[in-house]
């Protein structure tokens, strides 16, 4: 087999690229270790980026979503008894957020990539990348017992936090850095109408609380906690009990119930390797780095990376430029890193850590009072929140 561009990993990162590539007249072939219906049903991130929104608009991908999606103008932060609005249309000239599940991103690009005659190979598992630093690198993976392999001229390693491309770039060349947060997140999804029109962040004494939503029916909401704790140890009652100490029944509101369908642990990370290219390999995505969830932006960073990357590819099969591939690495760091920037600031000003004292407690506090009641500090908040401009 042969194709030009080799991608390992069906996530977000890759299947992007492989449409983004397509409508440059570039060819690729993804090769995803899990099933189809796996990946079209795996329950991850659901809030997309102006930015994102507006790539998969263009790039006629974006019909469902603009449909069954729901458009967020504002988000609410909640602490000390009240909670205050964040106009994100309001304090960005009009930009703004969308909720619509991974998963549902999925499929629409998985529907996209096959309706179009793209090759996605499910259910295959890179096992071994070879001649990253000639001209033909070679993907080995296995297909139903069998070992395949396929040339390409460039590889794009989509492979997610633990795929097998980042480890090929010698230990010698890569710099990876990381900070692990004393807190994971617990998570639901529930069968139940909507608690709030718009997502609530809570900052509680008990710890962090999130409200927001995949569809009219469905919600997910979760709390901080012990990133050890055994989600077994969580009865239904117990789940809710804790949800309704931390958020509160404020002004009236109260948060609405419903059988609990899906239950998980994730624990929070920030994690960056540098650079995110060696000779022919490019990293896009979880591959190249974490974020913590608090931001939102794991998702948004890999359809950003992507777009980098497939405007390079593009001129480098166009002229044979190399100028925008060299500089793939620097110019998706630059966005990554203010996306760390924001989801760790987003993350201590929401979440208890053990280890503080009171005084930085109310400091905790000090800075939800400056950031709700400056029109600049709120403005930081929305701008980053709805998402920097694409390069
Ligand atoms: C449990 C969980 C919850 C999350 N919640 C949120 C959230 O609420 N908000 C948010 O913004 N972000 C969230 N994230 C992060 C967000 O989902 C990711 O940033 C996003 O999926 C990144 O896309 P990706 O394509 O880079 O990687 P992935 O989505 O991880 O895709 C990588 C793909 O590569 C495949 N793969 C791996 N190794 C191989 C191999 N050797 N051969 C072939 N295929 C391979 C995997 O099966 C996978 O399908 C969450 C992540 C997790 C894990």
């Amino acid at each position: 087999m042969r194709t030009q561009v080799g991608i390992v990993g069906a996530g977000p990162a890759g299947l992007m690229l492989s449409h983004l590539l397509h409508l440059e007249g570039i060819a690729s072939v993804v090769l995803e270790a899990r099933s189809r219906a796996e990946i079209e049903s795996t329950i991850r991130a659901g809030v997309l980026e102006q930015g994102t929104v507006d790539l998969l608009e263009r790039t006629g991908v974006g019909a469902r979503m603009r449909r069954e999606g729901a458009v967020h103008h504002g988000i609410n932060l909640r602490f000390d008894g009240r909670t205050h609005r964040i106009d994100l249309r309001g304090l960005t000239g009009g930009r703004s957020i969308m909720l619509y599940a991974q998963h549902e991103v999925i499929k629409d690009l998985v529907e996209a990539r096959l309706e179009a005659g793209g090759e996605i190979h499910f259910q295959v598992e890179a096992v071994r990348v070879e001649g990253i630093t000639g001209t033909t690198p070679r993907i080995r993976f296995r297909e139903q017992d069998r070992e395949r392999e396929i040339d390409c001229a460039f590889v794009a390693g989509c492979d997610g936090f633990h795929g097998v491309c980042r480890p090929l770039i010698p230990q010698a060349a890569r710099r990876e850095l990381q900070h692990v947060y004393p807190f994971g997140w617990f998570g639901i999804l529930a069968s139940a109408p909507p608690s709030s029109a718009e997502l609530i962040y809570a900052r509680h004494e008990r710890g962090f609380a999130l409200v927001s939503t995949r569809s009219p029916q469905i919600q997910r909401l979760y709390f901080q906690c012990d990133p050890d704790d055994d989600e077994s140890r969580w009865t239904d009652a117990r789940i809710w009990q804790e949800l309704h100490a931390r958020l509160e029944n404020l002004e009236g509101w109260r948060l609405t119930e419903g059988p609990i369908l899906q239950k998980g642990i994730v624990a929070l990370r920030s994690f960056m390797v540098e650079p995110m290219q060696h000779g022919r390999l490019f990293l896009a995505g979880d591959a190249a780095h974490i974020v913590p969830a608090t931001g939102a932006k794991g998702l948004n960073l890999a359809v950003a990376d992507v777009l980098v990357l497939s405007r390079a590819l593009a001129a480098f099969f166009a002229s044979g430029g190399s100028e925008l591939l060299e500089g793939y690495s620097a110019t998706c760091l630059r966005r990554a890193w203010r996306a760390q920037r924001f989801s760790r600031w987003m993350t201590a000003l929401t979440h208890r850590d053990e280890a503080d004292d009171a005084f930085t407690r109310q400091l905790q506090l000090a800075e939800l009072e400056y950031l709700t009641s400056s029109r600049a500090a709120s403005t930081a908040l929305a701008e980053n929140y709805v998402g920097l401009p694409m390069e």
